[in-house]
């Protein structure tokens, strides 16, 4: 089922042991170029695709990293999580422009979406269990996660693994 997943992903992706990811992360997405931009307030769309244009941010290739410690659903879950953040870069998604909480919203509702379409009921039950205990954080992964708890999809989703 993985190899299914890996065949979403506009980007490539490499499992990789727990150093090379931050602390507590089982996977993420590298925008490549594209990541510097949102870190500029000052630089605006217009600018990131002037900067493209003239080949400036083309030398970074986008990824997607996850953590070979994890287990086959857990894998499973957090790749297609990563893949919903490399989708909405690749079109452009408002929430690259906007802030991370919406990032991790849209990246969720892909995912979710996903498993729920596949009915992959045992890979979206720990999906869900994740995000529960996301949204007790006091950071912007927890305000997506309390987000995400109250939307029609999520009641489908606890509908469906119960
Ligand atoms: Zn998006
Ligand atoms: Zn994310």
């Amino acid at each position: 089922m993985i190899e299914e997943v890996i065949k979403l992903s506009p980007v490539p992706v490499v499992f990789v042991a727990d150093d090379k990811l931050e602390p507590n992360e089982g996977g993420c997405y590298s925008p490549g170029s594209a990541q510097v931009i949102p870190h500029w307030p000052v630089l605006h769309k217009a600018v990131f695709n002037f900067y493209s244009w003239i080949g400036v941010l083309k030398e970074i290739t986008p990824y997607i990293k996850i953590s070979d410690s994890l287990s086959y659903h857990e894998k499973t879950s957090t790749l297609l999580h990563e893949i919903g953040h490399a989708l909405c870069w690749k079109k452009n998604c408002d929430c690259c422009w906007k802030n991370k909480k919406y990032r991790e919203i849209h990246a969720d509702e892909y995912a979710l979406n996903w498993l729920l379409e596949n009915n992959l009921s045992k890979s979206l039950q720990k999906k869900l269990l994740y995000i529960k205990c996301l949204s007790e954080q006091n950071n912007y992964h927890g305000e997506a996660a309390r987000h995400t708890m109250k939307t029609e999809l999520w009641i489908e989703c606890i509908r469906i693994t119960r």
